[in-house]
């Protein structure tokens, strides 16, 4: 049984959804408790209890605890079974959370998984569907794994109502651990607002302040097409692709916010990103963690990335890898970057 304290580190969602992809990755049972201890309203929330419920239907594991607000959970993992599944996350919950949580042990089965999520699909606090299929997805390629993402529909914030198609095939010959230090020379860098059920002009005032602040012309500034009904909603999103990798900075519109803060957020977040030389920046940082620990253990290969920020979510994620996997997180700062080293231990 492996026993993790929920409020340690980062202290939310993260530390449940990465004991839960472990615990089926590996077969050992799970407890934690103080669950989101250090968020404003502690213990499962609905979303949560979908990660949970996921889990449980790809393991059919023996669970207690999973109940709303409940803080503590005990989860037994059986057999991780590859198929077709449906989660529906109540509400605009993320579901690109509930794809986190079930991927990694999804992409060791022996089989492919094809897997339909209904809720949200662009949330703040979660990686927006565009994020997981351009840059975590290529990462994962890298690894051997094929992840097949479709955005049927969009969902936000409350209104939720999206809908993605994932489909997973594990690596022929086992994960494939690789390094990245790089990011390489860059490719291309443009800006898309997705605006549906708001007024075109939100959409026009976010990409001439963000093209303005960051020099970029017309032609790198877009309004994808979204059906009306699929909002209201407003993600204003940033993509840098270099040969290496991909990044993408989300800012989210809000009730009550300018169009020019979202813009002037995502400026920020690009600026920190450009001026950095880790390879990827503080998202990707804590996600790509767990896959590369997984290739790691399962190929007996040492693997290193780089990044620009340590963040709480980062130290915590190597922090319950250690705990369940025989592998070594080691970081150091140098010359304004981060590394991460993971070897088997
Ligand atoms: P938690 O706050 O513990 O529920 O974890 C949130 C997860 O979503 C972490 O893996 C974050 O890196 C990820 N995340 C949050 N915001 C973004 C964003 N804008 N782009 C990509 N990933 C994000």
């Amino acid at each position: 049984m492996i026993e993790l304290d929920g409020s340690v580190g980062e202290g939310g969602g993260q530390i449940l959804r990465t004991g839960l992809a472990l615990a089926m990755c590996t077969g050992q049972p799970l407890r934690i408790h103080s669950i989101r201890a250090k968020r404003p309203k502690p213990g499962l929330m609905r979303q949560h209890l979908s990660c949970v419920q996921a889990a449980q239907a790809i393991s059919s594991a023996v669970v207690s605890g999973a109940e709303l607000g409940s803080s503590s959970l005990q989860f037994e993992p059986g057999a991780v079974r590859a198929g077709d599944y449906r989660f529906a996350v109540g509400s605009a919950g993320s579901c690109t959370l509930v794809l986190q949580t079930v991927l990694p042990a999804l992409m060791r089965a022996n089989a492919p998984s094809r897997i339909e999520l209904s809720g949200g699909t662009h949330n703040p606090m979660a990686p927006p569907f565009h994020f997981i299929e351009r840059c975590f997805a290529p990462l994962l390629k890298r690894m051997g794994v094929g992840l097949a993402l479709q955005l049927r529909r969009h969902g936000f914030y409350p209104a939720g109502g999206g809908e993605a198609v994932a489909t997973i095939t594990p690596a022929e010959h086992g994960l494939q651990p690789f390094d990245l230090l790089h990011r390489g020379a860059l490719r291309e860098v443009y800006a898309e607002c997705l605006v549906p059920g708001l007024p075109r002009g939100v959409a026009t005032r976010e990409l001439s302040t963000l093209g303005e602040a960051m020099g970029w012309s017309n032609d790198q500034l877009r309004t994808p097409a979204v059906r009306q009904d699929e909002g209201p909603g407003n993600a204003l999103m940033a993509t840098l692709a270099y040969e290496q990798v991909t990044e993408l900075v989300t800012a989210f519109g809000e009730k009550n916010r300018s169009a020019e803060s979202v813009a002037a957020a995502a400026v920020a977040e690009l600026r920190v990103f450009q001026a950095g030389s880790g390879a990827v920046g503080p998202h990707l940082a804590d996600q790509l963690a767990l896959p590369l620990a997984l290739a790691v253990h399962d190929s007996g290969r040492t693997a290193a990335y780089s990044f620009t920020e340590l963040t709480e979510h980062a130290r915590t994620n190597f922090e319950v890898i250690e705990a369940f996997l025989p592998v070594r997180c080691e970081t150091q700062g140098a010359d304004g970057a981060w590394r991460v080293t993971i070897s088997p231990h």
